[in-house]
């Protein structure tokens, strides 16, 4: 019998265990999650109006209700088990964590500035996450790649434009009262090099209630995403100012008395400048904020390119990768290391293993009934509008999973 762990729920540990199991059916392979939830990012950062992009999750389910993969949720690795104990316990331990902290933007403290990770996961019912925060006046988008957008659109929605996402009533109250006077999202590079997806950028052109303009544009000569841009340079649908500006580099920021940001000094295209902010929220990716030395992980990596970061250790996804790449980008990455797994496991002699019970007796774990029950009151409990609404809180996650197994 082989066991393969692999640690982190969301696209890349999913595939990889669709990958696993696709080419070994009859191994154990253990998917444990620091959250009582599956599916990461998926469930915390892709935005609650793309229920498209999250039906990936019924791809994902498959995984474990018919290929075999075991959930087990609330196990932290690094507190609830090491990654050394880990490794003893299974032939292969993949590391499939992401990234979740914001990169820093380097400006200085103030009140005001946002973290679009944090900020989403605010937005979006993360147990972990902070109340939401102060979003409010003349608010920069700082960025030019996918979440940007995502954040830009959410803050630019209005009520009615929410229909059916799984947003929350506390991030639905926050949404409909924020007092935005204006919307900018800031571009250090040039249009012509932002990692906007274009059909992302199309779709801004269906809001509601927005006038939209987009400055610094260079002629499209064939490229998609200055295309998307220039279609949208003009369109007056409503009151919400929004204005797309590129080249802009950030130098610094001006504070109230209060502390909270009230400019942003840029280096534009044609000299300084700067912009009235009250609001900064920087979307310029993300960092390992966990137990793990990521970093010294993938530098000493025997093989970075496949994953491989030394005999029965591999990375998987964001952790690997670095904040880029789309979901479906991640399977292509893990069908690969699957392949490097199950080459590099058969080459060792077969040892008896401990697998999960590596964890304590006493360890609450969430497994993948727990979960579908938790699954079934969110849909249960969304309001009319809604599609689910998320339990927040780890200790609800946890009190809610054991009660409905006792429920009659
Ligand atoms: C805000 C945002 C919006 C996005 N929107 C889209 C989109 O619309 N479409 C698209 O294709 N891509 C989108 N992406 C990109 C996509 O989410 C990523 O490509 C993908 O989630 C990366 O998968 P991953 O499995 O590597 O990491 P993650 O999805 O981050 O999963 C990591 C998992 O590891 C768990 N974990 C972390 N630490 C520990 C630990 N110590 N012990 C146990 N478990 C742990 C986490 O709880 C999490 O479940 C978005 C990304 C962000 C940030």
């Amino acid at each position: 019998m082989r066991r393969i762990a692999i640690v982190g729920s969301g696209p890349s540990g999913c595939f990889t265990a669709q990958a696993l199991l696709k080419a070994r059916p009859g191994w154990t392979v253990d998917v444990f999650d620091t959250l009582p939830v599956p599916f990461g990012l998926v469930r915390y950062g892709v935005a609650p109006d793309h229920q498209g992009t999250k039906a990936i999750t019924r791809q994902f389910e498959r995984v474990f209700e018919r290929q075999g993969a075991r959930f087990f949720g609330n196990v932290t690795l690094g507190r609830d088990v090491t990654l050394e104990a880990l490794r003893g316990a299974y032939d292969a331990v993949v590391l499939a964590t992401g990234l979740a902290g914001d990169r820093d933007h380097g400006l200085g403290e103030a009140s005001g500035i946002v973290g679009a990770g944090a900020l989403t996961r605010s937005l979006y019912d993360h147990p972990d996450a902070s109340h939401l925060p102060d979003v409010r006046g003349d608010v920069i988008v700082l960025g030019n790649g996918n979440v940007a957008v995502d954040l830009l659109r959410l803050l630019a929605k209005t009520a009615d434009e929410l229909q059916d996402s799984d947003l929350g009533p506390a991030a639905s109250a926050w949404l409909a009262a924020r007092p935005v006077k204006s919307l900018t999202i800031l571009g250090r590079s040039a249009a012509a090099a932002a990692r906007f997806d274009p059909v992302m950028i199309r779709e801004l052109g269906k809001l509601q209630g927005v006038t939209i303009r987009v400055t610094d544009l260079p002629p499209a000569g064939g490229n998609k995403t200055v295309e998307a841009l220039a279609a949208l340079d003009g369109i007056a649908t409503g009151p919400r100012s929004v204005l797309f500006r590129f080249g802009c580099q950030p130098a610094g920021i001006g504070t109230d008395a209060g502390g909270r940001i009230r400019a942003l000094r840029v280096e534009g295209p044609s000299g300084p400048e700067i912009l009235p902010c009250d609001t900064l929220i920087t979307a310029i990716g993300f960092r390992c904020d966990g137990a793990l030395d990521r970093d010294v992980l993938i530098a000493g990596a025997e093989d970075a390119e496949t994953g491989r970061i030394a005999p029965g250790l591999y990375a998987a996804g964001w952790f690997r990768r670095g904040p880029r790449g789309t979901i479906p980008e991640n399977r292509a990455d893990s069908i690969a290391l699957a392949e490097r797994i199950v080459a590099d496991v058969e080459a060792m002699p077969v040892t008896q293993r401990a697998g999960v019970d590596v964890l304590p007796e006493s360890h609450k774990v969430v497994d993948w009934a727990a979960w579908k029950r938790l699954d079934a009151i969110e849909t249960g409990q969304a309001p009319p509008g809604r599609c689910r609404t998320k339990i927040s809180t780890r200790h609800d996650m946890l009190k809610l999973s054991r009660q409905s197994e006792n429920a009659p």
